[in-house]
């Protein structure tokens, strides 16, 4: 039964994004993020319903990095242009993936966490998201454990 609905959802929901409102900018970046959507709710059926439970909109901005802020307007993720035009879907359901755990701790605090804390969290999330993917870019598993081994030392200072 569980399953049925689990299949059932993902036929009713993989070709309609409705929830999260995609902005339209570069080239075709908007339809690179809708790819990687479905990528998402392919692959992890559970980390689709909460970055879906937890962002309305998904933008793009100038930075080095990608981000996401809550407001009254929506809840939105930014994508960094860099990432936007890097050509991986991967890497962009990885970035929605990390912001959605970043949101996620906005939305519901639960304790009082360090900032790098935090950024452990949602590397840890985005690589185990990471090893759920069939053919994933090496070097975002590598980022991914990178940036690990750099906040778990910082965290045990
Ligand atoms: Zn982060």
């Amino acid at each position: 039964m569980k399953g049925l609905f689990v299949s059932l959802f993902l036929i009713l929901s993989i070709p309609c994004f409705s929830q999260i409102k995609v902005m339209k900018a570069g080239d075709g970046w908007d339809l690179k993020v809708d790819s990687a959507l479905a990528l998402i709710a392919q692959t992890d059926v559970n980390v689709y319903i909460r970055l879906i439970d937890v962002c309305d909109i998904v933008d793009f901005w100038i930075s080095p990095y990608s981000s996401n802020n809550i407001s009254q307007d929506g809840n939105t993720i930014y994508i960094a242009v860099g990432d936007a035009k890097m050509n991986s879907i991967a890497n962009l359901a990885c970035v929605l993936v990390h912001e959605s755990l970043h949101l996620n701790y906005l939305l519901h605090p639960v304790t009082q966490s360090l900032e790098e804390e935090e950024e452990l969290k949602c590397y840890i999330y985005e690589l185990s998201f990471i090893n759920k993917l069939p053919t994933p870019e090496p070097w975002l598993q590598a980022n991914a454990v990178e940036q690990i081994h750099k906040l778990s030392k910082i965290k045990t200072k």
